[in-house]
């Protein structure tokens, strides 16, 4: 086989995707170093020169897969930038009015009171997304390498020891051939390689089964949110008012809700999410999201609006007894990549900035040890149980599980759990991974007459004014791909789509995808999906809740998917 000649840059410490936890990691690390470097004479300890920070990014900008329509809590970002509002933090709205509602088919039932965890006086709504894209160009210039277009392909190693990731190649094309463009992708060599690639990274997803991270934890379970951002007639948006829903359009067998976000500017963030947990194998999260915008109380509020942006992501949800081991020799895990997520109160970024904040001063005390191995990055997981993560955790400790029977047990078993600070009915609880809780067809009536006749959802209409199609909705995300490539979604066995699935489960890549990304087509008596991969908004929905396990995730070219704005 040809021996193919690659790059390879040699940095210190290697960030993997730049989100909130990354881009506040390498911040914070190079703080550090700078303070220690100020003092060490003081002191009479040798500086920590020329010290090489890089990040890595698949996205074409710095932010342009960031997506997270949230309430944030300001902690981390007091601590690691105390002069944010001077720097011009795009914090949107500080929380003024709250409302939690159940909703019925045609009603909405207002909670007389807010339950504590859902209170978020104090707190601002934010996009994201802009957070990102301000912070990305402060983190450069305090001497950090930021690289975008740089997708995490592989990670490199020495034996059982992460020494670094190989970038993905370039130029290859649709039929695997090489085009003329072809570069192939750089190894990055690095002392330590933090992963923050966020919910169900590909890398990530690769090392926990490697090296059995997850040895003796629950099984993570996901949820996927589904959003658009609308703008709406001047003056009807109260920036600062939030909602959060509960019941429909949502089966009482399906955890989640609804959510509605006011901000400047006449916006209104307006999202539903759903448990990848659910067991009817022809959930549609972007469907149901359409009819969660069809509620009188939510479609009045839409009224006479222009939905501008569109997007879709999943969330780490299984909390702390779902974390994989997120230190060992030569990298840690941060972020949504290791669970750094309160699903209660449905708030992860403050939690992901925390952990590469944490992940920068373990790195720091390793840096002055010269010592990478795992007993060394150890001192992270210290760190993390000494902080307001772990406290947070802990108390949520129980909260998805709560669940498993359905959303009336749910909110009875998840009140009992906040009065006894997480332990509820039955302390410490389990969990089942969410595709081994779908069922099979027939246990929803829909068995396939004759093979070939298999049961479809019927298709629904879209009034492309307060309801969109799948693909339409994606056109609002800004997605583009080179066609020219080979899928990044990659179907092990498409045997397993004719002859079980289709049968079995109906194919449900077509339903659960929000993006329509997965096309069923008649083969042979069954189903296989064509797969769209341009379409891809970079979710996983598929990689988590393929019923079979049969679809991998992997990065596509450098540069390709969503350019998300103001999500
Ligand atoms: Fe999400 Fe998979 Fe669809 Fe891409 S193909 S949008 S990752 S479900």
């Amino acid at each position: 086989m040809e021996k193919i000649e690659r790059d390879s840059l040699e940095v210190d410490v290697l960030f993997v995707g730049a989100g909130p936890a990354s881009l506040a990691g390498a911040l914070r690390l190079r703080q550090i170093i700078n303070e220690h470097n100020e003092t060490a004479g003081e002191h009479g300890r040798k500086k920590l020169e020329e010290i090489t920070i890089a990040v890595i990014e698949k996205g074409r900008e710095i932010g342009s897969h960031i997506i997270s329509g949230a309430v944030m809590d300001l902690r981390p970002l007091e601590e690691l930038l105390p002069n944010f509002r001077e720097l011009g933090a795009p914090l949107d709205s500080e929380v003024t009015e709250e409302d939690v509602s159940y909703l019925t088919r045609h009603f909405k039932i207002k909670s007389p009171i807010i339950p504590p965890p859902l209170n978020n006086h104090g707190k601002y709504v934010v996009s994201l997304n802009k957070l990102i894209r301000w912070l990305g160009p402060i983190v450069e210039e305090s001497d950090v390498m930021l690289l975008p277009e740089f997708p995490g392909a592989e990670l490199l190693y020495d034996g059982d020891r992460v020494i670094g990731v190989r970038t993905g190649d370039r130029g290859i094309g649709r039929d695997g051939e090489r085009k003329e463009n072809y570069a192939p992708g750089a190894d990055i060599f690095a002392r330590v390689t933090v992963i923050g690639e966020g919910s169900r990274g590909s890398l990530t997803k690769k090392l926990v089964e490697k090296l059995n991270l997850d040895h003796d934890r629950n099984p993570q379970v996901y949820a996927a949110g589904v959003k658009e951002i609308w703008e709406l007639p001047s003056g009807r948006v109260k920036p600062g008012f939030i909602m959060h829903t509960l019941g429909y359009p949502l089966p009482n067998d399906t955890f989640g809700g609804g959510f509605v976000y006011g901000m400047k500017n006449d916006l209104l963030d307006v999202g539903l999410i759903v448990g990848l947990d659910y067991q009817d194998p022809f959930t549609d999260p972007h469907r149901l999201f359409q009819e969660f915008k069809q509620h009188p109380a939510i479609a009045k509020m839409l009224e006479g609006g222009k939905m501008l942006h569109y997007g879709a992501k999943t969330i780490p949800e299984g909390g702390l007894f779902s974390q994989p081991k997120y230190y060992g020799d030569g990298f840690l895990i941060i972020g949504d990549s290791a669970s750094f997520l309160n699903s209660q109160k449905l708030k992860g970024i403050h939690m992901a900035m925390k952990s590469g904040m944490l992940a920068a001063e373990t790195i720091y005390e390793a840096l002055v040890a010269d010592q990478f191995d795992e007993q060394q990055l150890s001192r992270f997981e210290a760190m993390i149980e000494d902080s307001y993560i772990h406290k947070e955790l802990y108390q949520v400790r129980n909260f998805h599980q709560a669940f498993r029977n359905g959303r009336r047990w749910g909110l009875i078993e998840a009140g009992l759990q906040y009065a006894t600070g997480g332990f509820g009915l039955f302390g410490d609880l389990k969990t089942e991974a969410g595709h081994e809780k779908m069922k099979k067809l027939h246990v929803f009536n829909r068995l396939p007459r004759t093979s070939g006749d298999v049961p479809q959802l019927e298709p629904v209409k879209y009034d492309n004014k307060l309801t969109f199609d799948k693909v339409t909705d994606v056109y609002r995300s800004g997605t583009e791909h080179n066609e020219d490539q080979p899928s990044h979604l990659k179907v092990l066995d498409f045997n397993i789509c004719i002859k079980r699935c289709t049968f079995e489960y109906g194919n449900p890549c077509q339903y659960f995808c929000p993006a329509a990304v997965y096309e069923a087509e008649e083969v042979n008596g069954g189903r296989r999906p064509k797969i769209n991969f341009s379409n891809c908004v970079h979710c996983k929905t598929c990689d988590i809740m393929d019923p079979y396990q049969i679809i991998d995730w992997v990065t596509p070219e450098g540069g390709g998917g969503p350019n998300y704005i103001n999500l």
